[in-house]
């Protein structure tokens, strides 16, 4: 099977050949693990988890490695931290810092697995990482590229021709469009830090330059380049990160003299009913507001998947309630497939064209319709919609369409008999009731679950 995916960095679809076929890799900007992640900090956890499964079915389960940073060096979990200590919490500041950051990656592991994400090969934190970080910031002074002014080191912007080339900016559009902050310790208002001094009230590294932390974006470069090696195959993330974040990654590794990421991936940002997502508007919500209102983490991976990923998502009510209503109907009907199987090749199909998610989902559709059980089981597990078994707020564990078939067959053959098909009506009318087409043939009975189907209305029937 072809992949083909689009690359930002020359705008347009391209075929995707992995370097080592045996060692696929992948690296995606994780998240800042400051507090709960919200509805938009899971469409690239989803997007990259389905590019993750794709990579694993066409290359080999082992063959892929997904790295998938968490970024634990930051301003608000060391305020955090602080008004910790300062309330009386016990432990130092670094110890409250670490206790800070673990907390959120409990959550934040928590929502992402209620939302069928596999967890990436590896999940390095930055602070694990510091002595890496150094030796490349030294690397890129020692080869001019970077300097070290009060405490601070800046990488120079001016020095490395390409900068802008990801984005398609140049470093003069940048500047009159940035938020550029001049300081004293700058040439250059585009220069951008590697390091900074910390104070005593924040956690900090000894380095040649002093006692201090890591910009972001050096963390990015130092961590990839460790577990991924000199080159790489796929580096995502939000579309928000292109620049400067991206830009400010690629300039660092390639004047390091790595070949870095070969392909860039960046989804679009979530919307909520048609705005962006912002507290000052009232709609921000995190992933976890929703899993407690009691939409199902896998309603919420449909509604995702249902736009393609360089789109803009709209998240609304109205697509909830749709897919709930889609969902309940395909896992009644995936828990009377039969026998072992692999995902419809239509679907796979459709991702391999640029992750088409939502011709993968127009796929479904089609099994669905066909009553092909089985291809739709696998899919849904394929898509990470559904596991082992469906989920029970759709169908209640234990519960089994055969039963019924069983009852209706049995049923039948004793009104045969007795010509009185009162029971067999019962059944019929009970399971009508439920939102569940009943197809008796001579031979054959088929229960076929429609978009209301409700298996609680079925209580008692049997
Ligand atoms: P952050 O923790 O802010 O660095 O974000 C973690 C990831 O979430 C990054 O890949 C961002 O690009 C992504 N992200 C943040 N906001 C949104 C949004 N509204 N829609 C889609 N992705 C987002
Ligand atoms: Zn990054």
């Amino acid at each position: 099977m072809t992949i083909q995916l689009y690359n930002t960095a020359t705008r347009r679809k391209e075929v995707f050949e992995p370097l080592d076929p045996d060692n696929v890799r992948m690296y995606v900007c994780g998240p800042t693990v400051y507090d709960r992640a919200h509805l938009g900090n899971a469409r690239p956890v989803l997007v990259f988890d389905v590019l993750f499964r794709l990579l694993r079915h066409v290359c080999g389960e082992d063959a892929v490695t997904y790295v998938r940073n968490f970024t634990d060096v930051d301003d608000k979990i060391n305020a955090t931290a602080l008004a910790r200590k300062e309330a009386g919490a016990d432990g130092t500041l670094e110890e409250l810092v670490a206790e800070r950051s673990d907390e959120t990656i409990g959550w934040y592991h928590a929502d992402m697995d209620a939302l069928g994400a596999l967890r990436p090969s590896q999940e390095p934190r930055a602070t694990q990482y510091i002595v890496q970080m150094v030796a490349m910031i030294e690397d890129l002074i020692g080869k001019g590229f970077a300097y070290a002014k009060d405490g601070h080191v800046l990488f120079r912007v001016r020095e490395y021709d390409k900068y802008g080339a990801l984005s398609g900016r140049s470093v003069d559009d940048m500047i009159a469009g940035a938020r550029v902050e001049i300081a004293p310790y700058k040439e250059d208002p585009m220069d951008f830090v590697l390091w900074k001094p910390s104070d005593d009230d924040l956690p900090g590294w000894d380095s040649p330059w002093g006692r201090g932390r890591p910009g972001w974006h050096i963390e990015c470069s130092a961590m990839a380049y460790d577990l991924l090696g000199d080159t790489f195959d796929i580096h995502g993330g939000g579309n928000d990160l292109q620049f400067p974040h991206h830009e400010n990654e690629i300039a660092q590794s390639k004047c390091a003299g790595h070949g870095f990421a070969r392909f860039w991936m960046h989804n679009e940002m979530l919307q909520v009913e048609g705005k962006k997502m912002s507290k000052s508007l009232g709609n921000f919500f995190t992933v976890r507001d929703l899993l407690d209102q009691g939409v199902p983490g896998e309603v919420i991976r449909f509604v995702m998947l249902s736009t393609h990923y360089r789109k803009p998502m709209d998240w609304t009510e109205k697509k909830r309630a749709e897919a709930e209503k889609i969902l309940r109907k395909w896992y009644a009907q995936a828990i009377q497939a039969v026998g072992t199987g692999e995902p419809y090749f239509g679907v796979t199909n459709a991702l391999s064209d640029d992750l088409n998610t939502a011709g993968a989902i127009a796929e479904l559709h089609q099994l669905s319709l066909a009553e092909d059980f089985t291809a739709l089981r696998h899919s849904l597990q394929f898509l990470g919609l559904m596991g082992d078994e469906a989920p029970e707020w759709a169908v209640p564990k234990g519960f089994d369409f055969m039963d019924y078939v069983d009852a209706l067959k049995a049923s039948r053959r004793a009104a045969m008999e007795t010509k009185d098909f009162a029971i067999v009506d019962r059944l019929k009318s009970g399971l009508l009731a439920a939102g569940v087409e009943v197809r008796m043939t001579k031979d054959s009975v088929d229960l076929l679950p429609g978009p209301n189907f409700d298996p609680s209305k079925l209580e008692g029937l049997l």
